[in-house]
């Protein structure tokens, strides 16, 4: 079986090693070693490391200081966590439809979506991609809103030179199956020196120095030990960020042609960090998307279907006053057309031969 993602980080055992024997195993030096290198991979004056994506994204729109009622304007094509973190961080989420060409949220439909109480707008840079910030960025500045990336798969992405994290306060998750992890863990990037500031505080019970509350605050920190683990994993970014685009540049190759495939496209200005590899299975396509997935998985080709549904299409979100429904037609066509193929840096050559070969096989290309 070909895997759609392995993860990689037996090399983090000398610095793991070292941690465990220094004794200081939670939030230390090793946490701002990892922050200090993470900041100048995202070429951003600060990175705040977290205990995951999610709490990076409720710490961020908390700092915001919104008020209950103000609105968060979001992509509806996403992993659920973007949406949870804004109903955690007590704001009202309205959705913007996507664009197909990138899977981001759309300029236009957020333009669309921008009312008297919205307060922030939250790009998700879905697989490795980022969204249109040449349009979003100066519509956020324009309206006076805030903007939050949801980064979580797009780790060393950038879009006109610029890196992605580095527009507004930028979200990045370090989990297991990301580009790069610490098994659990997440960062938030700014570039503004009191956000950072007050981020600090907020991560560690709104404490300034001991016993000193500033805020009512949380814990969300990281410790030692996953910086540990994830210090490596920066040092080799470059090197596997270029293997996965080696990688989908052979599948795109393999698979160009092939009748109802729709290749993700790597758009003008953007470079792309291949968190997924995903295609769109339409309907001239010889199966359908589920179809296809059920035969790969059978032929030993592992594949992921993110996500099947829009994300605020779940009973639990149906009733909820923090959820703002609205017409998504793009995202409900691509959620039942999206296969992601694998990508990850541990293909070998006969690996991206096979997922190639048995794709074009069961399409019949
Ligand atoms: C993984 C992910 C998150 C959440 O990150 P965790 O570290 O799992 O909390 C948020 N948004 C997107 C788009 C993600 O892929």
């Amino acid at each position: 079986m070909i895997p759609i993602t392995v993860v990689d980080v037996a090399d983090a055992e000398p610095l793991v090693m070292e941690v465990l024997r220094s004794g200081v195993i939670a939030q230390g030096p090793m946490v701002k070693r990892f922050e200090d290198a993470f900041a100048e991979v995202a070429g951003v004056r600060h990175a705040i490391a977290v205990n995951s994506g999610t709490t990076a994204l409720v710490a961020s729109i908390q700092v915001l200081d919104l008020k209950p009622g103000d609105e968060v304007v979001t992509s509806p094509f996403t992993f659920v966590a973007t949406l949870n973190a804004i109903l955690e961080a007590g704001a009202t989420a309205r959705f913007a439809d996507i664009s197909e060409d990138d899977f981001c949220v759309d300029p236009d439909a957020i333009a669309a979506a921008i009312g008297p109480r919205t307060k922030v707008l939250m790009p998700v840079h879905l697989y490795g991609q980022m969204a249109d910030m040449s349009r979003i960025a100066p519509l956020a500045e324009r309206n006076g809103l805030a903007l939050v990336e949801d980064a979580a798969q797009a780790v060393g992405a950038s879009f006109a030179g610029n890196k992605a994290g580095s527009y507004g306060l930028g979200c990045f998750s370090l989990y297991a199956t990301k580009n790069i992890t610490t098994a659990e863990g997440g960062v938030i990037t700014t570039n503004d020196d009191e956000l950072a500031d007050r981020l600090r505080v907020l991560r560690n019970q709104g404490m300034r120095a001991r016993y000193q509350y500033e805020v009512a605050g949380h814990n969300y920190r990281l410790t030692d030990l996953h910086a540990a683990v994830g210090i490596p994993q920066l040092e080799k970014l470059a090197a596997v960020t270029e293997q996965r685009q080696r990688n989908a540049d052979a599948l795109s190759k393999g698979l160009a042609d092939v009748p109802g495939l729709r290749l993700p496209q790597v758009l003008a200005d953007r470079t792309h960090v291949w968190h997924q590899y995903t295609v769109l299975v339409g309907p001239d396509a010889a199966v359908d998307r589920d179809e296809l997935s059920a035969k790969l998985t059978e032929k030993g080709v592992g594949n992921g279907i993110y996500y099947p549904k829009v994300v605020f299409d779940y009973d639990c979100y149906r009733d909820h006053p923090g959820v703002i429904a609205s017409d998504v037609p793009v995202t409900a066509r691509v959620a039942q057309q999206a296969l992601s193929l694998p990508v990850h840096p541990k293909l070998s050559e006969s690996d991206i031969d096979k997922v190639v070969g048995t794709v074009r096989e069961v399409l019949g290309a």
